[in-house]
């Protein structure tokens, strides 16, 4: 077993050359006034470029930096996961490694949890340097999916948070594949509280969120929180059939006691496109749940390492 240190870092990282350093080295000038025992676990989600050799030389000269490494690129929230699976702090706080999250607030987060708090989640009052797009759709999905579920998710926070040991073990025990960290946290309770900060623009590089991961982010959030729009398809059947029954009451009336009859052809088909579309699109929330149902199912691990490097116990690859 691993010495517990007082405070964990997690650092998820994906093609993050231009940063890591930068990062490391303001995340260390926090850690050193902090003044208790730390960790960093850079987790490497599948890097292409130099992230990992950079690492592994922070690694060599400094004992509290410890590497994951995946085999291929298992995505954000399963490489959160996996550093918060190799963590051994009392606490630990998740960070993305672009700079966007201030490591200064650390210490504001140490402080609540002192007080008694359990979750320190940082609270984004304003979004620096990132696209109207991004701010408008993020904005509408928190609001979305508050609507959607009875867990309290709350709005604008991302990942960036402080956790105690039992709400980091109560997490990793949840092996789930479709994985939405902060609505898990909301899931699991315990005493919260938030501080406020302004999101930096990301330090250098581009995003490593492209519109393709956001909504799968936000499907995964959706049908791992929610089970409404799984009835979207009953009411909306119900009240379609509703309205049906009344009209062709109507047609069987004008048909059978008057000497007007309705003209067709384009309202059949403006219809059978209607009915078409919302059948097809019910179909493909179905097979949504029915996809993460299947690929839970398959139980098979949520990642793989090439490596483990820093961490006692963990046999390190060296083919020296
Ligand atoms: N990230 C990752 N795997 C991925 C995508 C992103 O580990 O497949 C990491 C990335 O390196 C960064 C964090 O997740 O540390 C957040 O990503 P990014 O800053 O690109 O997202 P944004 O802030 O633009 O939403
Ligand atoms: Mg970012």
């Amino acid at each position: 077993m691993q010495k517990q240190c007082f405070l964990s870092v997690v650092v998820p990282m994906y093609n993050e050359e231009e940063v890591i350093e930068v990062t490391y080295r303001r995340l260390k000038t926090v850690l050193d006034t902090i003044g208790e025992t730390y960790e960093i676990v850079f987790v490497n989600d599948g890097s292409r470029d130099k992230t990992s050799n950079i690492v592994r030389g922070m690694c060599a000269a400094d004992h509290n930096v410890k590497l994951v490494e995946f085999s291929r690129n298992f995505g954000h929230q399963i490489a959160v996961t996996a550093g918060m699976d190799h963590s051994s702090g009392r606490t630990v706080v998740l960070i993305d490694a672009d700079l966007q999250d201030p490591p200064e607030l650390i210490v504001d987060m140490v402080a609540r949890w002192r007080e008694g708090y359990d979750v320190v989640y940082g609270k984004r009052i304003e979004r620096k340097g990132e696209s109207w797009f991004k701010k408008m759709t993020a904005a509408m999905f928190y609001r979305l999916l508050r609507s959607m579920t009875s867990v309290n998710i709350p709005v604008d926070t991302g990942d960036f948070r402080l956790m105690d040991r039992k709400v980091c073990d109560a997490l990793t025990s949840m092996r789930e594949r479709s994985r939405f960290i902060r609505g898990m946290v909301s899931w699991a309770g315990f005493k919260q509280t938030s501080v406020d900060y302004v999101r930096d623009e990301r330090f250098a590089g581009e995003t490593k969120y492209p519109l393709r991961k956001m909504i799968k982010l936000s499907l995964d959030a959706m049908t791992s929180f929610s089970t409404k729009p799984l009835k979207i398809a009953s009411v909306l059947g119900f009240v379609l059939s509703a309205i049906g029954f009344i009209y062709l009451f109507i047609v069987l009336y004008q048909r059978f006691f008057t000497d007007t009859t309705t003209q067709g052809w384009t309202s059949l088909i403006a219809i059978s496109l209607l009915f078409h579309g919302i059948t097809l699109s019910l179909l493909g929330v179905l097979g949504e749940y029915i996809g993460r149902t299947y690929e839970e199912s398959k139980r098979r691990p949520l990642y793989l390492l090439s490596d483990a490097i820093n961490f006692a116990g963990e046999n390190e690859s060296s083919r020296e």
